[in-house]
């Protein structure tokens, strides 16, 4: 048994499909001459058969996704044409006498290490995608490694270093039902895909893909980490019984998709959903979610070369609450800098302390020509819509004049527009509360704001000083912390005694201890991932709002985080034994 970090709930039992086999245990055979035409075919028709399932993807995400997420198979088939890339390979097969699947390999180990020296987050997405590109080749070359050469017998356990890009569309394809990864954690990708499409998943399982090999039989526990190659029959069949209990769980949660979310005092809540693009939102109707209550418009910016001009913009944004539930959308600008950068706004990687440095709308400013055209994109795509609320948010806002500062740039959009004979409707504008100094003065701010949306996964990361990203402060940044929940406690009763609509969008929303707390403290709004809203409507069901108030009273006499843990996660068993096996440690 290994353990790892858990993070998509669930219990899964299938076959491991292991993604970069061919990386870990590269080919050594050396070609006989014989053999080098041959190789140079099988190499050609690799590439061939790479390519063409790339213009299939293309076609078919543009079509069922959209031009913008499609973009990226386009950039994957020129990197498959690029003559360098494939020169090399020819040559390491005709000179070396390598296989193409060592050639490949010697070539992902040469861009590694070029790509290595820059700290840039773009050409490191780069090296992804031409990791990606050859990952995909090799999937040719041997049946093995083919997800449509039916290979994998039965459901399928993807086991992978990571989940690039195109693998994670895929997956849409194929019937996966548990991922591994050895590297990430709850905020990457892979953790963020496996949860909108509820696949139980475990991260971090170093080493993992030496130890598995395509075929093994593996268990996923997504509950708390624990991850078993080739189990005995006995721990087969106990985890069997369990999965069935996560199906039937999954099924009867379906059946509430329709119904509102309410608790047992019948005290109306909105369950939103976070979102990065179309098919998250199209997720997020599946799931019954409410609205949208944070559609991060980064991907947008990130899967470009240069900034989308405002109609390309607009276009994606009408497109996205076309699709999202009850066109009810809080757009939030721009949130690039910290972890994710974008080269052509000037990101230069010298900041000593990027997440406290040049991030969120402290950039937007510096380039007031783009910040401008992302607002009148958003508000144009606001004005489109007749039913539902399309809201404008702003990230990371510190400061009183900052909020001044924005709704002028507003004000000024809404004039530009309609001096070119656009009509435009009233956005509402909020703040985004993710630093603690706008925590510690919400009161002189929230005059100032139509709503508040606490980001907690920034907000906590800054009050404890703890790195959100960083394995080795993880114990510090807490959500659960008595410190957050006195924070959090503050502002959630300083929005509701002045009126003003306050919802918590991080990652703490969508977890069951942490939601009774909020409850209790009077939030009535909540945006998480996709996949957690049925359950999270569940348990609300389950609780009134007086039992929730006294639990917080409870709660904020403890002095430590394992105190609340604890206590909380004993209660939410004797609530909700139902939900246990969609709970995550
Ligand atoms: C947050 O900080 O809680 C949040 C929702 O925003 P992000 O995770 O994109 O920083
Ligand atoms: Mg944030």
């Amino acid at each position: 048994m290994r353990r790892g970090i858990a993070v998509s709930p669930g219990v899964a039992i299938g076959t491991a499909y292991v993604i970069h086999e061919i990386f870990v245990n590269p080919d050594t055979k050396r070609l006989e001459d014989s053999e080098i035409t041959a190789e140079l075919a099988n190499y050609e028709t690799a590439r061939d058969k790479a390519g063409a399932g790339l213009r299939a993807l293309e076609r078919k995400v543009e079509a069922q996704v959209g031009h913008d997420e499609a973009a990226i198979f386009a950039v994957h088939q020129s990197i498959l044409r690029d003559a360098a890339f494939t020169n090399k390979v020819r040559n390491w097969i005709v000179d070396e006498r390598m296989t193409s699947a060592a050639a490949l390999h010697r070539l992902l180990g040469e861009y590694t290490t070029i790509f290595a020296k820059t700290r840039d987050e773009y050409l490191q997405e780069r090296l992804n995608d031409v990791r990606d590109v050859i990952i995909r080749i090799s999937s040719h070359l041997s049946k093995v490694l083919d997800p449509n050469a039916n290979a994998i017998e039965g459901p399928m356990i993807v086991v992978a270093d990571e989940l690039l890009p195109s693998q994670a569309v895929a997956l849409g394809e194929i019937d996966v039902k548990g991922i591994v990864t050895q590297k990430g954690s709850q905020t990457s990708h892979a953790a963020i895909v496996a949860r909108s499409r509820g696949i139980p998943a475990v991260s971090g399982l170093n080493g993992i893909v030496r130890k598995v090999k395509t075929g093994d039989t593996i268990i996923v526990d997504g509950r708390n980490g624990h991850v078993e190659i080739n189990p005995n029959s006995e721990t087969i069949k106990a985890y069997r019984k369990l999965e069935r209990e996560f199906f039937d769980l999954k099924d009867q949660l379906a059946t509430n998709r329709d119904l509102q979310a309410l608790t047992t005092d019948h005290v109306e809540l909105r369950l939103q959903a976070n979102i990065n693009g179309t098919n998250d939102a199209v997720a997020a109707v599946a799931m019954g979610a409410s609205g949208v209550g944070l559609y991060r418009t980064e991907y947008l910016y990130l899967t470009h070369s240069d900034v989308p001009d405002e109609n390309e913009q607009y276009k994606t944004y009408v497109k996205i609450v076309a699709a999202s539930p009850n066109h009810n959308v809080t757009i939030r600008t721009l949130d690039i800098g910290g972890d994710k950068t974008v080269a052509y706004l000037g990101h230069d990687h010298t900041e000593a302390n990027p997440f406290m440095g040049w991030r969120s709308i402290r950039l937007s400013f510096e380039h007031p020509e783009f910040f401008n055209t992302q607002i009148r994109a958003i508000v144009r795509a606001a004005s489109e819509f007749k039913k539902g609320t399309v809201r404008l948010m702003f990230p990371m806002v510190t400061t009183v004049e900052e909020i001044r500062k924005l709704r002028s740039m507003v004000r000024r959009a809404y004039k530009t527009l309609n001096a070119q004979g656009i009509q435009t409707k009233e956005v509402p504008i909020g703040m985004m509360l993710e630093v603690p100094a706008a925590a510690v003065s919400i009161s002189n701010m929230i005059d100032l704001v139509d709503f508040v949306s606490i980001g907690s996964n920034d907000l906590v990361q800054y009050l404890m000083a703890a790195d959100r990203d960083n394995p080795k402060v993880a114990h510090l940044c807490q959500p659960l912390a008595p410190p957050v929940l006195i924070v959090l406690k503050n502002v959630i009763e300083t929005c509701n005694t002045a009126n003003v609509p306050i919802t918590v969008c991080g990652e703490m929303a969508g977890k069951p201890r942490a939601f009774v707390l909020l409850l209790g403290m009077g939030l009535r709004r909540f945006s998480m991932s996709p996949a957690f809203v049925p359950s999270i409507k569940q348990l609300a069901s389950q609780i009134s709002v007086e039992e929730a108030e006294q639990i917080l009273t409870s709660v904020m006499k403890f002095k430590t985080t394992a105190q609340v843990k604890k206590f909380m996660t004993r209660t939410i068993e004797q609530i909700a034994p139902n939900l246990k096996m969609l709970s995550m440690e």
